[in-house]
């Protein structure tokens, strides 16, 4: 019996050993996955040795359309065509691996935003030119109703019903009504455009077909060389400072439908209006805070896109055609104008709109059959 107790104890021994073995094995497996989640997640975008340095601790809050230019950002494999592009004076947008789009031109959603009394001086030159090979695609957001230049042209005129002047409340109506707009439309791509930009389209659409619409992809110009400072109002109480670069709306930039589709919470129904208010920024400034800050997605900086706050003149002649949108200096600087000669004059045409418009589309039946010599 006693022989028989020792025994068992042995056995109970033993075998207690063997289970705290394995336990001490299972430990790892056993352990909460929690932590995991807890550890900082990878940015979605790495910014190139281009890109640079940080700004002062506390920059301006600079309005949309400042001049200037970023540094360059890669993703993965640069396009061939883009950085032969970028040598000479063009762009520096480079694809992200991945699957390309087999892109259509009526894939891409265009909004070309006006107020009413630029429809004469600024609207009807952009609809002689590339609009009219865009119609189908091409929403222009204006403030007023026309219908003469509606009926006589046919174009998309929508009356945004905001006010026509020209505050941050009224421009950021106006991209509300664009934004909304466009995820109607299910198209492919959102791109915006000013009243003062020509978009040549084919490159336009060379350069998206070497993204996916389904990435997160926000392609344009940044109007400062540093990212833009700004109070954080909206994910906190006003106490922290957030730092992000924006495309300068005054160039035009485009947003893939995927990403598009991700800025929802913050600029669906009118919430756009209420997010660009909480941060008291421009219309352009606050998509790039949606994207950049909130979704934390990188904006790809292009130089295919120009606003007229750069010196148009220095684009080579060359390379006119190349370029994604072009824009003119108007009124206050008239000669600030890309450097393209054929078929019309300086005099005949002052934006040098109606001039690239013939290089492009010869056969356009206002075009002069014969180019002239350069004004
Ligand atoms: N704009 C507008 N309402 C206004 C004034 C301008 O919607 O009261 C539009 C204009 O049609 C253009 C854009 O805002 O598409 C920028 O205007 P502009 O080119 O005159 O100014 P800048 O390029 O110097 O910012
Ligand atoms: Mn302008």
């Amino acid at each position: 019996m006693h022989v028989a107790s020792v025994g068992v104890t042995k056995l109970c021994f033993l075998f207690s050993l063997a289970f705290c073995g394995l336990l001490l094995l299972l430990i790892p497996t056993l352990h909460p996955p929690a932590r995991q989640v807890e550890l900082p997640q990878p940015r979605a975008y790495v910014r190139s040795a281009q890109t640079p340095p940080s700004p002062p601790a506390v920059a301006p809050v600079s309005p949309g359309h400042a001049g200037g230019g970023g540094g360059a950002e890669l993703h993965g494999g640069r396009n061939h065509t883009d950085a032969a592009r970028a040598e000479s004076g063009g762009g520096a947008a480079s694809a992200r691996p991945g699957p390309r789009d087999q892109l259509e031109e009526r894939d891409v959603f265009i909004a070309v935003k006006t107020t009413r009394k630029y429809h004469k001086s600024r609207l009807e030159l952009l609809i002689q030119t590339w609009v009219s090979r865009a119609k189908e695609q091409t929403f222009i957001f204006t403030d007023g109703d026309d219908k003469e230049l509606r009926l006589k042209t046919g174009v998309n005129l929508i009356n945004t019903n905001c006010s026509a002047a020209h505050t941050r409340q009224a421009l950021c109506c106006k991209m509300s009504v664009e934004y909304d707009k466009f995820i109607e439309s299910q198209k492919k791509w959102f791109c915006h455009v000013d009243d003062d930009n020509y978009i040549i389209l084919p490159r336009l659409l060379h350069l998206l077909s070497s993204f996916h619409h389904s990435q997160d992809v926000y392609l344009g110009r940044p109007s400062l060389d540093h990212p833009l400072e700004a109070v954080e109002r909206v994910k906190s109480d006003g106490s922290v400072s957030v730092r992000f670069w924006f495309a300068t709306g005054g160039a035009g930039f485009c947003i893939s439908r995927g990403l598009a589709l991700k800025m929802s919470p913050w600029a669906s129904l009118g919430n756009f209006i209420s997010t660009a208010e909480k941060l008291r920024l421009p219309d352009d400034c606050t998509v790039g805070y949606i994207i950049e800050a909130l979704l934390e997605v990188g904006l790809t900086h292009s130089h295919l896109f120009h606003s007229h706050l750069e010196n148009l003149q220095r684009l080579p002649g060359d390379g006119v055609l190349d370029q994604v949108t072009l824009s003119y200096g108007g009124l206050e600087n008239r000669r600030n104008v890309v450097n393209v000669g054929g078929a019309f004059t300086l005099a005949e045409d002052p934006t040098r709109f109606k001039t690239v418009h013939c290089l492009l589309y010869p056969h356009t039946a206002w075009c002069p059959s014969k180019p002239r010599p350069r004004p």
